[in-house]
């Protein structure tokens, strides 16, 4: 580490030490391969778990070198999207059995926004609308659009605060993100899922930016599908594949626009019309992509033993403390939180706002967003920025100490000086 991040504020330096000393998922550090930069992406591409690498070895060089096509059955290839599916489950409050891995996040929309309309048309013919989060992450606005057009079905955008009020008679199904990929707003899911059922129509939650970093309790709220991604806050390594939950009363109804072979009954029957599998299966396509579902299926070890409780109230005190140091050491009125301040509408980032001279004190222009995190990154710190002008930084309790937390705090007041 070099003198640029010399302590500014000991105080702030001593209770990071003690907050890390009485961090009861402190150590799990140890289990990720990290360096010296303070690694606040994680919310984008999680960091590496070190037992990883040996992992995906052997399944390279014993199970497909030396194992061939047996390991389709002998290392248990055909039935990983369940398995891993079953071990993603608890981290999102979600029962055995529900939950099949595989495929992008955007695919996944796809699937579980076309069966949501198909039972919610069975039930009520006259349901045509789609309502999706206004501030979505695009992809599911863009597959929920289309998969509107293909079912000649409409889509309404309307904010996720609102979603509840806006259900109504003509809603087939609302498309909601549960944290705000750019503010880091974390969304009612009971609350939305409950008015959603009360107005007849059926709800498919984006899980990407709470799965690992929170609790989310899909089955406990009645959700009747989630898709969430596991590069994220789940480790998985970069386009591991996604996850998509069926509530099991829905599973039986549960029609898949995508039928492929490997969601059938009998896939090996290779029979030439579709008799859809049991449970979540139906929720598989093709065939799996094994070397991303074994690496994601090592990765999740590191989740073993651990609370989402505990994760959820370290993210919100690494969080707590990072705004509070970052007023401590940004100039006034050079940034400004996106992200609310109050814990129940927090996800597990900080986006901050880069604003000109908002409080008077003579700050100047607004900085450049892009120009902040470059300097930023120079000094050891990695977040992202999203346009226009939103500072992003994940903070990912399994690896994030209180201490990277002051350190890229002290950064931002540099970088933001210099940009
Ligand atoms: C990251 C993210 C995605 C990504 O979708 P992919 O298909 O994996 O590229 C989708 N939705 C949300 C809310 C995300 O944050």
């Amino acid at each position: 580490m070099s003198e640029a991040y010399a302590p500014s504020d000991s105080d702030a330096h001593a209770t990071a030490d003690e907050l890390d000393a009485r961090d009861e998922l402190a150590h799990r550090r140890k289990d990720f391969v990290l360096d010296g930069t303070v690694y606040l992406d994680g919310n984008s591409l999680g960091a590496l778990p070190r037992s990883v690498p040996a992992r995906l070895a052997e399944v390279v060089e014993r199970e497909w070198g030396e194992l061939r096509i047996r390991s389709w059955s002998e290392s248990g290839w055909w039935s990983a999207p369940e398995r891993i599916g079953d071990r993603i489950a608890p981290l999102v409050g979600a029962g055995a059995g529900q939950t099949v891995v595989g495929d992008s996040t955007s695919v996944n929309v796809f699937k579980a926004v076309v069966a949501a309309l198909r039972i919610a048309r069975g039930e009520d013919g006259g349901r045509d609308e789609v309502l999706v989060d206004a501030a979505t992450f695009p992809t599911d606005g863009y597959i929920a659009e289309s998969a509107a057009r293909m079912t000649g079905a409409t889509v309404r955008a309307v904010p996720a605060a609102e979603m509840a009020d806006a259900a109504g008679p003509a809603t087939a199904v609302a498309l909601v993100n549960h944290v705000d990929y750019r503010t880091g707003e974390l969304n009612d899911l009971p609350a939305a899922t409950a008015a959603v059922h009360r107005a007849g129509g059926r709800i498919v939650w984006d899980v990407c930016h709470s799965a690992g970093a929170l609790p989310v309790e899909l089955d406990a709220s009645g959700a009747d599908f989630a898709v969430g991604c596991t590069y994220k806050y789940l480790n998985g390594g970069p386009g591991s594949p996604a996850f998509l939950y069926v509530r099991r009363e829905l599973q039986p109804r549960f029609e898949t626009p995508l039928p492929g072979w490997t969601s059938h009954a009998d896939p090996f029957g290779m029979t030439p019309g579709y008799v859809p599998g049991d449970g979540a299966s139906r929720g598989r396509v093709g065939t799996p992509d094994i070397l991303s579902m074994l690496a994601l299926e090592e990765a999740l070890k590191v989740w073993d033993g651990v609370d989402i409780a505990a994760v959820r109230a370290k993210s919100l005190a690494l969080t707590d403390f990072f705004l509070r140091r970052v007023q401590a050491y940004v100039p006034d009125g050079r940034l400004r939180p996106l992200t609310p301040l109050e814990h129940r509408r927090r996800g597990s980032q900080v986006s901050l706002l880069c604003t000109g001279d908002e409080g008077g004190g003579g700050a100047g222009p607004a900085p450049d967003a892009e120009v902040v995190m470059t300097a930023l990154q120079a000094r050891g710190v990695v977040g992202d920025f999203r346009r226009p002008g939103v500072l992003r930084f994940g903070f990912t309790p399994l690896y994030t100490s209180f201490a990277d937390a002051e350190r890229a705090a002290a950064a931002l007041g540099e970088a933001v000086r210099t940009a």
